[in-house]
């Protein structure tokens, strides 16, 4: 992992009241064959403008199907979403698609991971950027397509004027990563949200676009959530960090405090699980043993417990039989003492 944290030296945005983005109490559920699908179970975070939440966590944790339910996209046919989502001042849980369509694009865009699949192939690159502009502003073609290809200059296309007129297939990946950003920024939405947008990219065109993302967010002023399952992402580009395991937070704070002081056996397994450049190169890398379970039966008590070696020190076997409360602001959802945690040594730690 990079040794270099980003540091605003801010605190985390106050909780609820000052937010642009607010969640409380969250939790959406999917109707399957084989059962009920908890996929987030009573989530609460909050975002202030030009601040960067990384959420973190593996394949299943929930993360994305947060970000698809600030953007209201849950199917209500197959899903169902309750506790509320403010942005700015405004819930989106159980609004009407006019309303919702209004807030996309407008108010909160997305980036997807993978561009080449979330661009039609059918259509040029500057016409896919013109066409969401048009529709939320009622701007003329020829307005449009100036701004398009503006935004394409904004975020790195050499000559945009003539690549504008490009297919997607007509990109390499790293461009039409720079494509998406401009489609996701043309109408200044207030909240960015980008699902590891840098996954399928090679490393050094994923620290480009790291980079662009933060100086497109000192010129915007935008709030972003950025998704990923990589510590090294965020330790880079985010402000504050939200570590979430089955659905759940289980740890936050800022970057800085979570990755210099990290108070969940998860995090310390995420932390140990990633390559460090001062390690010795034969020393190998420690996943996590076992799997994430199964949030058709998520398991009792604390969700870790089936995978976390700590168990025993927590007395009464609380962890099995008792949910962790998560605390407002900095903190850890975990029965762990923090006499116990101080004395633990863990692979990868930095204390
Ligand atoms: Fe591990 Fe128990 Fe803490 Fe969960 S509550 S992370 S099982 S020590």
């Amino acid at each position: 992992m990079t040794e270099a944290i980003r540091d605003h030296g801010a605190a985390p945005a106050p909780a609820g009241d000052g937010a642009f983005l607010s969640v409380r109490d969250l939790r959406v559920r999917f109707s399957t064959e084989d059962g009920t699908v908890r996929a987030v179970d009573g989530l609460s975070f909050d975002l202030a403008r030009g601040r960067t939440l990384g959420i973190v966590g593996e394949s299943g944790s929930g993360k994305s199907v947060t970000s698809l339910s600030v953007l209201g996209l849950h199917d209500p046919a197959t899903s169902r979403t309750e506790g509320e989502i403010l942005l700015d001042g405004q819930e989106v849980t159980g609004a009407d698609e006019r309303t919702l369509e209004r807030l996309r694009g407008s108010k909160v865009a997305m980036i997807f991971q993978d561009s080449l699949s979330a661009l039609s192939p059918y259509y040029t690159i500057g016409r896919q950027i013109a066409e969401p502009y048009r529709k939320h502003t009622g701007a003329s073609r020829r307005a449009a397509w100036d701004r398009a290809v503006e935004m394409l200059g904004k975020v790195g296309i050499p000559r945009p004027g003539l690549r504008a007129r490009d297919y997607p297939h007509q990109f390499s990946g790293g461009m039409r990563q720079r494509a998406m950003i401009a489609m996701a920024l043309v109408c200044d939405p207030e909240l960015l949200i980008a699902d590891e947008p840098t996954t399928a990219l090679d490393v050094t065109v994923q620290a480009q676009i790291l980079d662009l993302l933060a100086e497109l967010q000192q010129e915007f002023g935008s709030a972003i959530i950025l998704i990923t399952h990589d510590l090294g992402v965020v330790a880079n580009t985010a402000d504050d960090l939200l570590v979430m395991y089955a659905g759940r937070a289980v740890e936050r704070g800022t970057v800085r405090e979570v990755l210099r002081d990290p108070r969940h056996p998860y995090t310390w397994g995420l932390l140990g699980s990633m390559p460090r450049l001062e390690s010795d190169v034969d020393e190998p890398l420690r996943p996590i043993p076992g799997t994430p379970p199964s949030l058709l039966d998520p398991p009792s008590g604390c969700p870790f417990h089936p995978r976390c070696p700590h168990t025993a020190l927590v007395p009464r076997g609380r962890c099995a039989s008792e949910r962790p409360a998560m605390p407002e602001g900095r903190g850890a959802a975990c029965h762990l003492s923090p006499a116990d945690k101080r004395g633990i040594r863990f692979p990868g730690g930095v204390r």
